[in-house]
């Protein structure tokens, strides 16, 4: 199978053509993105394009196509809002079938989309899924399929309160969320902030050539720089209070984490497993955290995941 895949980000957008085995065969990219979505999406169907011309065929020679708009999905149709492009209502099926004439377009947004590629990659059919990069996605895995909620915003572990004394602003409009202690941004930030406080801890990111975020605090932790180390269990505080909520109200067998940070998830797990057992009640704790089997291109790969879930689905009613 040949399955297009195209992860639209407010930063940069990512086009790829992919097999059924989720090997990505080739990929191109741009940055930034165009005001008006017309626009961008002309610009990633003739990336795709060229993508499928590399390999020697043609867009409407694909089986399938799968878009990630950056921003809410509804009904796995329709771009509800993208904050960082101020698309609005915009019907993602409808858009890139006209534009390619490809009968199997699915489209959903990365977090969700990202969940179903680690279902059909790990063959696992029921867990928890963090993609915890920037910010911190979460979904919930039931029986091979999203639970959607009555209005499609379930498994939103990323915003459960888990700071009531400090609690720093969410982009979500609440205070004291997981993702606004424990995201990328936010390790990246506590960095910044204690290397202000402290010019020697700044001198050895400056010393080593680190980066002062979460990466350069990462490098620095695997050195056993007790600072770094502190920074990353106290992400790993936030992010285990969040999954023993999870733990609690679904029992889940697993644990999938995902995202740039999961990288780290050998620095986080053991203030992880402390605070799901301080948390959690007894028989529910004992669960596998594993990283992704999805890799970078988590976006991309849950992309191709649901074109081709449409696929089958459409052969079979055929
Ligand atoms: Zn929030």
């Amino acid at each position: 199978m040949r399955i297009g895949a195209i992860d639209m980000g407010g930063s940069k957008s990512i086009v790829a053509i992919l097999d059924e085995n989720f090997e990505i065969l080739i990929t191109k990219r741009f940055e930034g993105h165009e005001k008006d979505y017309n626009v961008h999406f002309d610009r990633v169907t003739a990336l795709l394009g060229e993508c499928a011309e590399e390999l020697g065929t043609t867009i409407d020679e694909l089986d399938a196509l799968g878009v990630i708009p950056p921003g809410m999905v509804q009904g796995e149709r329709t771009l509800l809002l993208a904050p960082a492009t101020g698309w609005r209502n915009v019907d993602m099926i409808g858009e890139f079938e006209k534009r390619t004439g490809l009968a199997v377009v699915a489209t959903d947004c990365d977090v969700n989309a990202a969940a179903i590629g680690e279902a059909d990659l790990s063959g696992e059919r029921d867990f928890l899924w963090y993609n915890i990069s920037n910010g911190i996605g979460s979904a919930i895995i039931m029986g091979g399929d999203n639970y959607p909620g009555a209005t499609g915003v379930s498994g939103e572990l990323g915003h459960v309160k888990v700071e009531y004394d400090n609690p720093r602003p969410c982009p979500c409009g609440q205070k004291g969320c997981t993702e606004a202690h424990a995201s990328g941004a936010a390790i990246g930030r506590r960095v910044v902030q204690l290397t202000d406080e402290d010019p020697d801890w700044a001198k050895v990111f400056e010393d080593k050539g680190y980066p002062k975020n979460a990466y350069g605090a990462s490098l620095l932790a695997r050195e056993g720089d007790e600072k770094a180390l502190a920074v990353w269990q106290e992400a790993g505080k936030y992010i285990g209070r969040s999954m023993a909520v999870g733990l609690n109200v679904i029992n889940p067998p697993r644990i999938f984490v995902g995202g740039g940070v999961s990288q780290s998830l050998d620095l986080l797990l053991p203030e992880i497993r402390r605070q799901i057992d301080l948390c959690t009640v007894e028989f529910a704790r004992n669960v596998p955290i594993e990283q992704s089997r999805l890799g970078y291109y988590a976006a991309l790969k849950g992309a191709a995941a649901i074109a081709m879930r449409k696929y089958h689905k459409q052969e079979e009613t055929r």
